[in-house]
């Protein structure tokens, strides 16, 4: 197998305390919940709209929201039971308020008809496999995946038959698969390379069938070194092993993030509010992939995942829950918090979002939960010692968008790029006077949706 080990990066970056305290811990499938509340907005673009009414039965993956946007993707009920309210919830991401419907669960987990053309889990037919996907038109993979609801599952939310299907005039040569997972804690994209490793690379095959590209790589932090061996190997039993290369990269804050991987990569820069397609790339998550593979060979919706629930608790693991199962029967499966945790993190410590309502669902962007307890530090004043703006790895100026939210000057944020930043928190980080950089800098993101559109 093809792995080249880069030495160079892109970046300053931040080497990290990893914490991956649940390397080692195999997922752990949760029992069906009795109840899932399932938000309509689960992606970036539009939100979905009910197909649904109170009292209506559903099934195991039956659509119940959809959306007429083509930037968008439909949603699925994870359970079979009935529909029995709409309520609204607030998302911690954007504090804007979605409805969402509550499923009762009817104890039957009774699913829609599956249309499987493979089971991967009883038969080594890798090359039958192949051809099976060989024979299935691009654009019916493309609806495949649209119907089942498949978004990116790194926590970007972009709808994934959307970025599959990228306007003529941008020619794309060059595919990357993202297993880095370089934020502190997390393990549920590294487990999922081990244990659904075949999924994960038919996935690969049939992004490759739909792209075409020149190139493809599959990108991994040396610190899952388990993977990167145990993938390679899975590449060549699988007859794969000639379309893409594995690149084993340092283990650095944030390589995992879209531009700066890219970068590292390919050495080509994402422009000031461009995505990827502007420099011929695609990238997935390994996650994504096994989602992918899940909808056109087994004609499953996305009504599961893979997330880390880890941190100050008992029994930190990585589980396979329902989509909708609500945060507190997480935390009640990883056995007792420690006592002074003051913290939930929805993601990891440097890009998560921290939470106070342990009602809020799983959806389908949440790859962690952690729980911490740390003291609060007293934010003091800006010393312009310039540390925030050496180490951003966008080259951007951190302190003037602290100097300019203070002062409600949001536009001239966007004179300093502000829309360029990937928000990873490594100037929060490092900033001797405590001032919580990401949140000023989401705030004036924020304000400048509103206010300039
Ligand atoms: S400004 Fe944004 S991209 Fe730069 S270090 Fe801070 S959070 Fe990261
Ligand atoms: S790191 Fe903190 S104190 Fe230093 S310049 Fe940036 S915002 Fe100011």
């Amino acid at each position: 197998m093809n792995i080249e080990i880069k030495k160079k990066r892109a970046f300053k970056g931040l080497s990290l305390p990893e914490n991956k305290i649940t390397a080692k811990k195999p997922i752990e499938v949760l029992p069906v919940p009795d109840k899932v509340v399932i938000p309509l907005q689960q992606n970036i673009g539009a939100p979905c709209e009910f197909i649904v009414e109170r009292g209506d039965m559903v099934k195991t993956g039956q659509k119940i929201a959809d959306s007429q946007n083509y930037v968008s993707a439909p949603i699925h009920s994870s359970i079979s039971g009935k529909v029995t309210r709409i309520i609204k919830v607030v998302n911690p991401v954007t504090s804007n308020v979605m409805d969402s419907v509550i499923i009762e669960s009817d104890g039957l987990d009774n699913w829609i008809e599956l249309k499987k053309l493979f089971d991967i889990k009883k038969s080594d037919d890798f090359s039958g496999l192949k051809k099976i996907i060989d024979s299935i038109d691009g654009k019916e993979i493309i609806k495949k995946i649209k119907e089942a609801g498949i978004v990116g599952l790194g926590g970007a939310t972009f709808p994934t038959h959307v970025k599959l299907n990228p306007p003529k005039d941008k020619k794309i040569d060059t595919l990357i698969l993202n297993g880095c997972e370089c934020e502190p804690f997390i393990t549920s994209d590294h487990r999922v390379m081990l244990e659904y490793g075949k999924e994960v690379l038919m996935g690969l095959y049939i992004l490759n069938k739909v792209l075409s590209p020149q190139n493809i790589y599959v990108a991994i932090e040396k610190n899952k070194e388990d993977a990167i061996i145990y993938l390679g190997k899975l590449a060549e039993e699988m007859g794969l092993d000639s379309i893409f290369k594995i690149i084993a990269l340092e283990s650095r804050y944030p390589m995992g993030a879209e531009k700066t991987l890219i970068r590292t990569i390919t050495g080509r820069i994402v422009p000031m509010g461009g995505l990827p397609m502007d420099v011929r790339v695609i990238m997935n998550n390994v996650a994504t992939s096994k989602s992918v593979y899940e909808a056109v060979i087994e004609g499953k919706p996305m009504i599961d995942r893979v997330i880390t629930v880890t941190g100050a608790i008992e029994n930190p693991k990585n589980l396979l829950v329902r989509l909708g199962i609500t945060i507190d029967k997480l935390v009640e499966s990883c056995g007792k918090t420690e006592s002074g945790v003051n913290y939930l993190i929805i993601g990891g410590p440097m890009m998560g979002i921290s939470i106070v309502n342990t009602d809020f669902p799983v959806t389908k962007g949440m790859n962690c939960l952690l729980l911490r307890k740390s003291r609060i530090p007293f934010e003091q004043n800006c010393i312009n010692c310039g540390r925030c703006v050496n180490i951003c790895p966008m080259k951007l100026m951190p302190l003037a968008y602290v100097r300019y939210v203070k002062k409600s000057q949001f536009e001239a944020c966007r004179e300093y790029y502000i829309e360029n930043c990937i928000e990873c928190g490594c100037c929060s980080y490092v900033c001797p006077a405590n001032i919580p950089i990401v949140g000023y800098i989401k705030t004036g993101k924020n304000q400048l949706l509103k206010t300039i559109g």
